[in-house]
């Protein structure tokens, strides 16, 4: 017990909710207590991340136990990774269970605020996923979406416009109901931005979303008054962790 509190308050971790799992003290603890592959391990500290950031201690373990979780870290601290890994260990761990089924859509969906994002997103997926045979889909252009749409992917990075589009296309270019995992990353900023529009927007997608397992995951850089209500009111049982003090 002295020695979670220990970890939290040296990565100044605050979780807040029920039965929240122990911040990680190492990577190595992925593999040794999660059951994470020796593959995936083996990506992060291929990127040089030998200690994990104080968001992915708390974040990590949280979303490997399938837990909704509404994190609030500064600009720099590792956001991406956090929710990367444990996507990736479920995905993976479905693989194969599932081949030949057509038309499934994909298991995860990050959405993210601008496209420059999403090519960056998915390029830490690509890397994190190394040897895992997991595919990761941007959307870019309108034209090459009915394309890119007809391909199987496990991963889809978009804005929410493009989604919305993709959804209300006449024939729908995108299946959202087999999803296990939807991640809203800057989701302090979609809120921001076009508060109602951005709702509106994640009120369309999440009702597409219709798996009952659906695991949500919001990232943000700021703590957000807009972005808490959303989690309380939408969310089952959310942990909330801030990174810092609660309001900086
Ligand atoms: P955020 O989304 O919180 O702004 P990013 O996910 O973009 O932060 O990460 C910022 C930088 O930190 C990136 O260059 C990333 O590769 C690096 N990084 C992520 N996790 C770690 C880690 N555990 N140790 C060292 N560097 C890391
Ligand atoms: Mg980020």
């Amino acid at each position: 017990e002295e020695e979670l509190n220990h970890l939290r308050n040296k990565h100044h971790i605050h979780a807040n909710g029920t039965d929240v799992p122990p911040p990680l003290a190492s990577f190595q603890e992925l593999q040794d207590t999660y059951g994470v592959s020796e593959v995936i391990l083996r990506n992060v500290l291929a990127q040089g991340y030998a200690e994990p950031t104080g968001i992915q201690r708390q974040a990590v373990p949280l979303m490997l136990q399938g837990r909704d979780t509404m994190a609030c870290a500064p600009t720099g601290s590792g956001k991406t990774a956090a929710f990367i890994v444990p996507v990736l260990h479920d995905l993976s761990q479905l693989m194969g269970e599932e081949n030949g089924e057509e038309n499934r859509g994909p298991r995860a969906l990050i959405l993210v605020p601008t496209r420059e994002l999403a090519k960056q997103s998915q390029r830490e997926f690509r890397k994190l996923s190394k040897g895992l045979g997991l595919k990761i889909c941007v959307v870019e252009k309108e034209q090459t979406m009915a394309k890119k749409c007809q391909q199987q992917f496990d991963i889809l990075v978009t804005t929410p416009n493009r989604l919305i589009y993709m959804l209300k296309n006449e024939l729908p270019l995108v299946t959202v109901s087999n999803l296990r995992w939807l991640v809203v990353d800057e989701c302090d900023k979609m809120f921001e931005a076009g508060k109602q529009g951005f709702r509106d927007q994640l009120g369309t997608i999440y009702q597409a979303c219709s798996n009952p397992n659906l695991r949500r995951a919001l990232f943000s850089a700021t703590f957000a008054q807009d972005v808490e209500e959303w989690c309380k009111l939408n969310l089952d049982n959310v942990v909330q962790v801030h990174i810092g003090a609660k309001n900086t």
